[in-house]
């Protein structure tokens, strides 16, 4: 058996497969397609934001200097010249006595200077009273106030969802560039799997990994292409990779270990060459990294859990980096609830369940760490991080949770 201190630590097998990729080319997209891809340059607004002086309220333009001395006692009484709505041409200009009325966005007209909501004014055919003094820029939008053109508003590496979205079209931005999708291809390996689907017979299992991991890669940003599942078999395996489209990454989950069947570093040692294999983590040590031919080549280990962890571990970073995106989840430190014991030497990953507690969060175990079993993955919120110099962390103790999913306690609406 491997001794431990032969297998690469994580951060360094981290480290020498983010080497080995970089940013993708840009592309550009249509606004209406734009949700979810990364930013692949800064956007500088070519406009301001608004554009012109408009209204906040539906109300009265007015040039606040009139309504100085305005009170119950004595009103103000202005004459309304003009009548403008969201959307209007026209250059108005207002004198002193005289107000125009005026919807929320409407442009404020020359001479005006702020706008008495409709709620504050008594109206009298086309005059309007004023009972209190109005100040100066009093609901007016000042042309420029959210975005001065010339300005930087968003950041390359920015991921667009919606809020993004509207800026880039207040900016009326109809093409965004953005990073190139990577392409992934996904080969299951193993004799005893079986696509959904079908009827399993003895010996069998269905194939679980290839959607799951299709899944993370879109989750992650990529473009997943699932070649079928291949034997237990070199040439099989050869075919299969060999039959992968322009991709930039396969992964291969299964094969990875040193079982009697376990072919992938062989195959890549024949076609390629294999970089490292085996890290210093739980689930996952088989973790192998190489090239088929000139094709980068991360060996997932098969079962589930193992998959999924050095997926997270190791794929979802390369996937970032290729869009350019931030690499890592977030982090959070959560209060340990259970006493989280394991074997220590290796850096272990585990299975937890989040809380939010009188504002803390507290992690306890989504189940049994075994890395066949798929409930208590499916179950977890984030995977809590065991260094693998400690074998215990007692209950009450601190630790780093990568975060899958918040809680529904603080997903809920709070007013506090
Ligand atoms: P291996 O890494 O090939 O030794 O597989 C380890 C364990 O994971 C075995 O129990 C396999 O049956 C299981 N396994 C391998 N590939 C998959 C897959 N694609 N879906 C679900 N389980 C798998
Ligand atoms: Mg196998």
């Amino acid at each position: 058996m491997a001794k431990q201190a032969d297998l690469l630590p994580v951060d360094v097998a981290q480290r020498l497969i983010l080497d080995q990729f970089s940013r993708l080319e840009a592309e550009e997209v249509p606004l209406g397609d734009a949700r979810g891809r990364v930013l692949a340059a800064d956007t500088v607004s070519t406009l301001n934001i608004p554009p012109f002086d408009n209204s906040s309220m539906d109300g009265f333009a007015v040039r606040s200097a009139d309504t100085g001395g305005a009170s119950h006692r004595t009103p103000v009484a202005l004459e309304v010249v003009a009548d403008i709505p969201a959307g209007s041409s026209a250059l108005g200009h207002i004198e002193a006595g005289q107000a125009a009325r005026i919807m929320t966005g409407g442009p404020v007209p020359a001479g005006a200077d702020s706008v008495v909501p409709f709620e504050a004014v008594e109206e009298d055919g086309a005059v309007i009273r004023l009972t209190s003094p109005v100040s100066r820029r009093a609901c007016v939008r000042d042309a420029g106030q959210d975005v001065t053109q010339g300005t930087t508003v968003l950041h390359a590496g920015t991921q667009l969802g919606y809020p993004q979205i509207g800026l880039l079209g207040a900016l009326g931005c109809a093409e965004i560039l953005v990073s190139r999708r990577p392409v992934i291809a996904i080969l299951s390996t193993g004799d005893e799997l079986v696509a959904p689907g079908k009827t399993l017979r003895p010996g069998q299992i269905y194939n679980s990994n290839s959607p799951m991991l299709a899944a993370a890669v879109a989750e992650a940003g990529g473009v997943a292409i699932e070649v079928p599942s291949a034997r237990d078999d070199p040439e099989a395996i050869t075919d299969a990779l060999r039959s992968v489209p322009h991709a930039d990454l396969i992964l291969t989950s299964g094969g990875a270990s040193v079982g009697d069947h376990d072919h992938i570093k062989g195959v890549l040692n024949a076609h390629g060459r294999v970089e490292f294999w085996r890290v210093r983590l739980r689930p996952g040590k088989p973790l192998l990294f190489g090239r088929f031919a000139e094709k980068p080549v991360i060996g997932l280990p098969g079962n589930p859990t193992s998959s999924a962890v050095t997926f997270e571990l190791f794929v979802r970073p390369v996937i970032r980096t290729m869009l350019g995106a931030a690499p890592y989840r977030p982090r959070i430190t959560a209060v340990v609830d259970d006493r989280i014991t394991h074997q220590g030497g290796r850096a272990t990953y585990v299975r937890v369940r989040l809380r939010l507690r009188d504002g803390r969060f507290h992690a306890s175990s989504a189940g049994p760490q075994d890395s066949a079993m798929l409930v208590p993955l499916a179950h977890a919120d984030g995977l809590l991080i065991a260094d693998e110099d400690r074998t215990e962390i007692p209950v009450g103790a601190d630790a780093d949770v990568l975060v899958w999913r918040l809680p529904p306690e603080a997903q809920e609406f709070s007013s506090r």
